[in-house]
Order: structure tokens, then sequence, then C-alpha cells
């Protein structure tokens, strides 16, 4: 099918290039011409696992561009793939999603669907629908759909490819039946759970997920927090609450509090949508507040094994707001280096590939080009992102080339014995 994906982002980039992967024809649209070059020259502008080998391997049918109007114009379906950042009141800003409404319902010249895959407010497809009459589409010759996408960066291919489920919410039985055509080759073997619902409860799905998942992660650093003062151990526990089926493991990780461009903007947004239809979401209030004082707890964490921080050079690992992706966006980890930045101290970071993106912060900080040259001189190195190349340090090696062996490890990677062995003060987040 004929396909087109407005935005290239994390979310546009990888469902266009799985798309062209499963056959379609697809043209991705950007209004950064400076990603679009990039694009056409071959050249991958965010780290993620396999999106480079399917960009190459299915070139032949990808076609990369500026001009929405031509990729609308000869497109069956046209994805929805913008930005919908925080307004900077805690509302999703659909300013993005509206100018691409505006722009798709001038260019229309057959049947199309138009699917949000953007995260939205529950109510946005019928906003969406009332632009594009208002700006002169036929209404006979379109439709609104939802597919909210539930990707993780760093292991978004094969979340796209080989997803949990595919939610398509419609109430068009036409639009339907082109979105289940789009999804026939990922679903054809009845292994991946297709769910059709009305647009309104898939834009909800997508919103209560995020939020769900961020609730789960304030309810284990809380968690975390009263195994430190009662002298349990984290891991112990998340082993005895996770083997109950009706729990499971996943999610289950004690740390700094979630980030990321997903996890903050989407509770805030959910709870914003509930208040407008006059519902008092307080749980999300909750799980936003525990996920900023997890940050704060980690900082007095840090205060406490340095004494005094003015003057400390501080070695950092990890950048981004998890493994696996270049993505710094709501990063706790930049947000952590900016507080230590603001108490006086020096900072040593290091991350594989978020280096690029932590640099448009503007902060005061020496990047390393590797975990042991942010090590080397520290007066303590703190672990913030969970890079796997972070858990298999040379302990040894670490304690010679450090001023003083002190690790404060944010992510657990490390087993605390381990570090005891090694003469390193750890700390690390609900274990003893
Ligand atoms: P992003 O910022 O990486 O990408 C958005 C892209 O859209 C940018 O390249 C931008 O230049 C482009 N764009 C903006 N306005 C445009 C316009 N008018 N015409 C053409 N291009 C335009 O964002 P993302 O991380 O890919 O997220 C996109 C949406 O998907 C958001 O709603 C997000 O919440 C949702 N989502 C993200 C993830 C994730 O892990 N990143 C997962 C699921 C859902």
């Amino acid at each position: 099918m004929k396909l087109a994906i407005i935005g290239c982002g994390y979310v546009g980039l990888v469902a266009g290039a799985c798309f062209a992967a499963i056959g379609h024809e697809v043209t991705l649209v950007d209004n950064d011409p400076n990603k679009i070059a990039d694009l056409q020259c071959g050249q991958c502008p965010i780290h993620e696992q396999w999106l480079p080998n399917l960009l190459s391997m299915h070139r032949s049918r990808m076609t990369f561009t500026g001009c929405l109007e031509d990729a609308v114009a000869q497109s069956q379906a046209v994805f929805i793939a913008v930005g919908t950042p925080d307004d900077g009141n805690g509302n999703a800003d659909l300013s993005y999603v509206e100018a691409v409404a505006r722009q798709v319902a001038k260019a229309l010249k057959q049947y199309t669907v138009i699917v949000e895959k953007s995260t939205v407010p529950v109510q946005t497809s019928a906003h969406i629908r009332e632009t594009m009459l208002r700006n002169g589409a036929d209404p006979t010759m379109f439709d609104v759909a939802s597919n909210p996408e539930f990707l993780k960066e760093g292991t978004a291919v094969n979340d796209f490819l080989y997803p949990d489920r595919i939610v398509i919410g419609t109430s068009s039985p036409r639009a339907a039946s082109v979105l289940r055509e789009i999804y026939h080759p990922i679903t054809h073997n009845g292994e991946v759970l297709l769910i059709e619902t009305s647009v309104e409860s898939a834009e909800l799905i997508k919103h209560a997920s995020n939020a769900f998942l961020a609730m789960k992660i304030s309810f284990i650093n809380a968690v975390a927090n009263i195994c430190e003062l009662a002298g349990a151990n984290i891991d112990q526990v998340v082993k005895g609450i996770g083997t109950d089926s009706r729990i499971g493991h996943q999610f289950l990780k004690p740390g700094i509090g979630y980030g990321g461009s997903c996890f903050p903007k989407d509770t805030k947004a959910f709870y914003s949508v509930a208040a407008s239809y006059g519902y008092d979401f307080r749980m999300l209030k909750e799980v936003m507040q525990l996920n900023d004082d997890q940050l704060t707890m980690f900082l007095h964490k840090i205060c406490s094994a340095l004494w005094t921080l003015r003057g400390k050079k501080i070695g950092v690992l990890g950048m981004a707001f998890k493994g696996g992706t270049d993505d710094t966006r709501e990063s706790p980890a930049m947000a952590i280096i900016e507080r230590l930045l603001k108490e006086g101290c020096t900072i040593k970071a290091y991350d594989p590939v978020a280096m690029e993106k932590a640099k448009q912060y503007g902060l005061n900080i020496i990047y390393a080009d590797s975990a042991y040259h942010a090590a080397t001189g520290a007066d303590a190195l703190l672990i913030l992102t969970d890079w796997h190349e972070f858990a298999e340090l040379d302990l040894q090696r670490l304690h010679s080339i450090m001023d003083y062996p002190i690790v404060v490890d944010g992510r657990n990677l490390y087993d605390p014995q381990q570090m005891e062995k090694a003469g390193i003060k750890y700390y690390s987040v609900g274990r003893p």
C-alpha cells in the first residue's frame, strides 16, 4: 500500500522503515530540511538498534521529502507522527498535529485514512476532523483513526515488528479495513493481537498505558525507599512480588525516576485530560511527585557520600534517559548533572551515544571519551543510565584511577558485595 508518515522522529522514522520492511511504499515527510537531507543521503539521524539496517535494506520503498502535499496526494493512509510535547502547563501541545491536519485537508486527492500515531488526548480525532472540514476537506474523502504507538526507544524496531498488540480505533468500517490491511503482514499468523476499539478508547489506551507504567516505576521507587529505611533489600522484595503472575517483574526496577519524552509529559497530560472532564486523578499527581522526590533523594545520597559538593570532581556515566538510545529529553541524568553544576561540582561525563544531544544543553561539562576517562581523578563516580557497558567495568581499574573510590549507582547495576570486595564504597537504591 502507499503510505505517508508525517514526522521523521523516533516514532515516524521507525514506523516508516518498518512499514517499508513489510512491503509498503512509504513517503516520509518532515519539516526539518536538515533531517530530510540526512535521510536522503542515507544517514540515520537517531540512534536506534536495527534502524540503519532497515533504512538501507528497504531504501527502494522509501521516499524522504519536505513536501507534505505530494506525499498525501498519493497515499491511502497518512500517519501523523509529529511531537505532542508538554505545553508548559501540563497539557499536550497539539499545535503540531493541528498544523498537519490543516495541510493534509488541502492535499487530499482520494479517500484517505488519517491516522493518529502521535500520543494525543482523548477526543483529538474529533478536533482533527473538524479542522480538516474547516480547511475544505470533503467529508466523504477521509476518516480519522487512532493507532497509538507502543514502541520503546532502544528496542523500537523489534517492538514495532513484533508488538504485544496493535490497537486500531475508529468508527469507520472502511478505515478499519485499510488499517487491518496495512498491518496484515504483522498480524496474519495470528500471533499478534489486533484490538479494535472506538477512537476515543484507543486514544485513552495510550495515555492510560504510559500513566500505568509511570505508576509502576514510582511505586517500586517508594518501596525501595522503605527498604533503605527498614534495612530490607529491594532486589529480594522485587523477586518476591514480581514472581506473582498478577504483578510481573517488568518495570519493577528502582532507580532515579522515569524520564524521556513520553512518561513525564503523558502522565501530566493524562492528569489534565481527566481534570478537563471534571475528574481529579489524584493518584497521578502522587506518581509525579514521587518521581520528582526520587531525583532529590538521589542528590541527597550523593551529598551524604561526599559530605560537601562545592568543588568536587564528579565522573558521570550516562546522559540518555535510558540505555539503548541517544534521547536525552527529560533525562533524569541531565537533571542531576544540572543540579550538581549549580552546587559547584565539576562534571566529567560519558555516554556511548548521547553526548551529541547532551552538548545541545550548553552545559559546562567535560565530555569524556570512555567510562574510565570519566572516572579518572574523580571524587565519586555516578551511574545514571543503564547502559550494558556500564555494568561490566573492571572494578580494580576503576579503584586505581579514581581519587576516591566512591560509586553512587542510580541504576543498581552492581552487586554491593562485588563492589565491597573491590574496595569501592558503593551506594545504590533500596539495598543495604
Ligand atoms: P520527535 O520529536 O522525535 O519527532 C517529531 C518529528 O516531527 C520531528 O522530526 C519534527 O521535525 C517533525 N515535525 C513537526 N512538525 C511537523 C510538520 N508540521 N510537518 C512535518 N514534520 C513535522 O518525536 P517522537 O519521539 O517521534 O514522538 C512523536 C509522537 O509519538 C509523540 O506524540 C510521542 O508522544 C509519541 N510516541 C513517542 C514514543 C517514543 O518512544 N519516542 C513512543 C510512542 C509514542
